[in-house]
């Protein structure tokens, strides 16, 4: 993949969030990120059973309807002591989307009386970007990010599952951390590195 003019990547998200992350991450890559909404491109229906297929369905979708290159993303929590549960439903753990508060409710519960040493559990992110939509050959980036879910919730930066996740090595929750460590030490900021090294390699290929 050589550039010399800047060519258009999608991502097949429509989190403003995450553009600005992205953009920051292909700047010198030769592509400009635009979201799939700005292009009128729906969601995907998520029906894959692991975080790779989802964000691989995500990735092939944007990129079949627009004719572009195309990044998806998957991301979640998987907690051992519930079989890697809530896992791809981690936005919908509670059965409403995206309803933060009763999410973390609810793995209190599942974990209630449980010791910190079956409370482990680890945020997962994974990024897939295909070149075209019947691409063999995507590139494939993961991060994780280890550690237990607090007995109580601390802390108001971040969001989702933040103020219940003690990252390894750290005294404070996800959301007490500066959001500028969250981004380096996380499951997302790892994934994004990986991706980023591994675009670097295929421009010198
Ligand atoms: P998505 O990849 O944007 O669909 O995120 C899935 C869900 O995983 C979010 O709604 C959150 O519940 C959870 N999640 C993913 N990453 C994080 C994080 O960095 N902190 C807290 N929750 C997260």
């Amino acid at each position: 993949m050589s550039h010399t003019a800047k060519s258009h990547l999608v991502l097949a998200s429509s989190n403003r969030g995450k553009l600005a992350e992205f953009n920051d991450l292909f700047a010198d890559s030769g592509f400009d990120v635009v979201t799939q909404g700005s292009l009128g491109v729906d969601d995907v229906e998520e029906t894959g059973l692991t975080f790779v297929e989802n964000a691989l369905l995500k990735a092939r979708n944007a990129s079949r309807i627009t004719g572009m290159p195309a990044l998806g993303d998957d991301s979640g929590l998987c907690v051992t002591h519930l079989r890697g549960a809530p896992g791809l439903y981690s936005a919908r753990y509670s059965g409403t989307h995206g309803d933060a508060s009763a999410n973390n409710a609810k793995l209190l519960r599942e974990l209630e009386g449980l010791p910190t040493e079956q409370r482990g559990a680890f945020f997962i992110c994974v990024l897939v970007l295909v070149q075209h939509a019947d691409d063999p050959a995507p590139l494939i980036a993961e991060g994780r990010w280890h550690g237990h879910v607090l007995t109580e919730q601390r802390g108001a930066q971040g969001f989702g599952y933040d103020p219940l996740f003690l990252p390894d090595g750290q005294t404070s929750s996800a959301a007490e951390l500066e959001s500028s460590l969250k981004n380096r030490l996380s499951h997302r900021g790892k994934a994004l590195v990986a991706l980023h090294a591994q675009l670097a390699e295929l421009r010198h290929d």
